[in-house]
C-alpha cells in the first residue's frame, strides 16, 4: 500500500467558495515526532491498524499533503469577552478535507499548522503544552459522552515558539462533523450580507440538521439527540413553523442547553466562550484554558486572562444563552420578525435546567428527577462549597459506597459504607442529615439501579490540570508515553486506572498552574 491510508475529499464547507474560505498550504515543521495517537478516533475515520507510518506524521506535521487534501482557512467573527471583535478567522487552523468514516462524514483539520490570511498578529503555531491538553479534552469528553469535538493525534517538533518563554511547536488533528461556530452567522450578518448568511445556514441545515425542512418532525434527527431532554416544546412544534432557520435556531438552542447541562454536572469549565468557540452542532469546541473542577468552587475562574470571572464556572450557562442571543441576532434577516428569534430561544431555561437535573440525578444514582431532588443538589453543592469538597472525589466517593452497602436498610451498614465520603466534610451533621434524605430517596429504586447510573455517570479519572501538567512535563522533556497513559486511563473513566495517583487528591502546587489564553 503506497497511498496513505487517511485519504480524504475536499470539504463539503469549501465548496461554499471563496466568501467562506481561503486556499491556504500548511508550513513545514522539522523534525515531527508522534506525542499522542488517539485509537477510538483512529476507529471512527476506517483507519486501519499500524495507520501512524512515516507519510502520516509528515502530513500531520504541516510536511505535505494527505491524498485528497484541499486545505483550507474559513472566515468567522465574533464576541470576545462580551464585546463585538469584527473579523477573526481560522488563524492557526487548517481545514484539510472531509473523510466519510464507519459512522459519517468527518471534517479533518490541522491547528497549529502556520500563518493563514486570518492570523492576524499570531504566528499560526500552537505550542506542545496546549496541543496535548487539546488532544487529551477532546477523547475524555467523548469517553464520558459529552459532545466534543475529536482529536486524532498531536505531533510535535522541536522548532520554537515563542510565548511568555520559548516553547516548542505542535499540531493537533481535530475532527468534527463541522467546525462552523456562531461567529461564521455572525461574520456574514456583520457584513449585511443576507445571501450569504442563509447559503451558510442553508448548508448546516441540509448537512447537519435535515429535520428543519419538515415541518412536522422533530427538528433535531442527530442520533445522538435525546429528545427526553427537551424542555416543553414550542406552540410551533404543534402548529407547525414554516422557517427552517427559526427551527434550525431553536434546535441549536437544545443541544446548546444540553451541552451546558453536561459541562456543568461534570464539573467542566470552559474558560474562553466567546461566540467564535461555540459550535452550531454543540459540541463542545476549542480547548484552551479550560479545567475540570478539582474542590467545589461554583465562582472558579480557569483563565487567568479572565479577570472579571466573565466564564466562571456558574456563569457558564449564562453565557452560553447570551451568546445563543447573538446567533439569535445574527440569524434575524432569515426570520420572519424578531419576535421568532425571541421565541426560538425560550426552550433555553427549560431543556437546560430538565438536562442538568438528570444528570445530577443520575450522579446520585436517582432515576427521573422528582419533587425535591432539585433542592437536594443545591443543598449538597452548598455544602461542598462551603467546605471544599474535591468534587470529582466526591462522586465517586459516593459510588464506591453505594457499592459497599449505604442503600442498605440497617443503618449501621450504611454508616460504615459513608464513612469515606463523611470524611471529605468539615460540617459532618450536615452531610448526615443530607445523607439520610439522599439514602431514603436512593432506596426507592434500590442499589443495583443506582450503582449502574453513578458508574457512568461519575468517572473515577477526570483530566485534571495537574494530571495533564505530568504528562505535558515529561513529553517537553522527551519522554511521551505519560500521554498514552493518562489517555489511556481517560478512555476508560469507570475502570481503575494503572497508575493508582491518577485519582489522588491534587497536589498543592496544582492551585498555582497558571493557564491562559495563550497558548
Ligand atoms: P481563541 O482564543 O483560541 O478562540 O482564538 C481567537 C482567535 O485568535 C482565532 O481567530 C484564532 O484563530 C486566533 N489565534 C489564536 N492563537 C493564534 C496564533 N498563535 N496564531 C494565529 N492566530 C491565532
Ligand atoms: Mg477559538
Ligand atoms: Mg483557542
Amino acid at each position: 500500500a503506497d497511498v496513505p491510508a487517511l485519504t480524504l475529499q475536499p470539504a463539503r464547507f469549501a465548496a461554499l467558495g471563496p466568501a467562506y474560505c481561503q486556499a491556504v498550504a500548511p508550513q513545514p515543521l522539522p523534525a515531527p515526532a508522534w506525542v499522542g495517537v488517539s485509537a477510538p478516533a483512529a476507529r471512527a475515520l476506517g483507519l486501519p491498524q499500524g495507520w501512524t507510518d512515516e507519510r502520516h506524521l509528515h502530513a500531520l506535521s504541516g510536511n505535505g499533503l494527505l491524498p485528497g487534501a484541499v486545505p483550507v482557512a474559513t472566515v468567522y467573527s465574533g464576541h470576545q469577552f462580551g464585546v463585538w471583535a469584527g473579523q477573526l478567522g481560522d488563524g492557526r487552523a487548517l481545514l484539510l478535507g472531509d473523510r466519510a468514516g464507519p459512522d459519517g462524514v468527518w471534517e479533518v483539520q490541522l491547528k497549529g499548522s502556520g500563518r493563514t490570511p486570518y492570523s492576524r498578529m499570531g504566528d499560526g503555531r500552537a505550542v506542545l503544552r496546549s496541543s496535548i491538553r487539546e488532544f487529551l479534552a477532546s477523547e475524555a469528553m467523548h469517553a464520558l459522552g459529552i459532545p466534543t469535538t475529536r482529536a486524532l493525534c498531536v505531533t510535535g517538533s522541536p522548532a520554537p515558539v515563542w510565548r511568555e518563554t520559548v516553547e516548542t511547536a505542535a499540531v493537533v488533528t481535530r475532527l468534527a462533523p463541522s467546525f462552523v461556530r456562531f461567529g461564521h452567522f455572525e461574520h456574514f450578518a456583520s457584513l449585511r450580507d443576507e445571501a450569504g448568511l442563509r447559503a451558510l445556514a442553508d448548508f448546516v441545515i441540509d448537512h447537519f440538521y435535515p429535520g428543519c425542512r419538515q415541518p412536522e418532525g422533530p427538528a433535531d434527527t442527530a442520533p445522538w439527540h435525546d429528545p427526553a431532554l427537551d424542555g416543553p416544546s414550542l406552540p410551533w412544534a404543534t402548529e407547525g413553523c414554516a422557517n427552517p432557520y427559526a427551527r434550525l435556531l431553536e434546535a441549536v438552542v437544545r443541544r446548546t442547553a444540553t451541552l451546558l447541562a453536561a459541562w456543568q454536572a461534570v464539573g467542566f469549565c470552559h474558560g474562553v466562550m466567546n461566540t467564535d468557540n461555540m459550535s452550531i452542532l454543540g459540541l463542545t469546541l476549542d480547548y484552551g484554558p479550560y479545567q475540570f473542577l478539582d474542590a467545589f468552587d461554583s465562582r472558579h475562574i480557569c483563565n487567568h486572562s479572565d479577570h472579571g470571572g466573565r466564564y466562571a464556572y456558574a456563569r457558564q450557562p449564562q453565557v452560553a444563552y447570551w451568546n445563543l442571543h447573538c446567533l439569535a441576532q445574527a440569524l434575524v434577516p432569515l426570520l420572519d420578525d424578531t419576535e421568532q428569534a425571541l421565541a426560538a430561544l425560550t426552550p433555553y431555561r427549560g431543556t437546560f435546567l430538565n438536562a442538568l437535573h438528570r444528570r445530577m440525578n443520575a450522579k446520585l444514582g436517582l432515576g427521573a428527577p422528582q419533587e425535591g431532588d432539585a433542592e437536594r443538589v443545591e443543598a449538597l453543592l452548598r455544602l461542598m462549597e462551603a467546605d471544599r469538597v474535591d468534587y470529582p472525589i466526591f462522586w465517586r466517593r459516593l459510588t464506591d459506597a453505594v457499592a459497599e452497602g449505604a442503600l442498605a436498610h440497617e443503618a449501621r451498614a450504611a454508616t460504615g459504607a459513608l464513612g469515606p465520603v463523611r470524611d471529605l466534610f468539615l460540617q459532618r451533621d450536615a452531610f448526615d442529615a443530607w445523607a439520610a434524605e439522599w439514602r431514603t430517596r436512593a432506596q426507592i429504586d434500590g442499589r443495583d439501579a443506582a450503582l449502574q447510573r453513578m458508574r457512568q455517570a461519575n468517572p473515577r479519572v477526570v483530566l485534571r490540570n495537574h494530571l495533564a501538567q505530568l504528562a505535558i512535563e515529561r513529553a517537553q522533556a522527551g519522554d511521551p508515553s505519560g500521554v498514552a497513559e493518562l489517555l489511556d486511563a481517560l478512555l476508560h473513566p469507570d475502570a481503575d486506572p494503572a497508575h493508582p495517583a491518577l485519582t489522588d487528591f491534587p497536589p498543592e502546587w496544582a492551585s498555582r498552574l497558571c493557564i491562559s489564553c495563550s497558548s
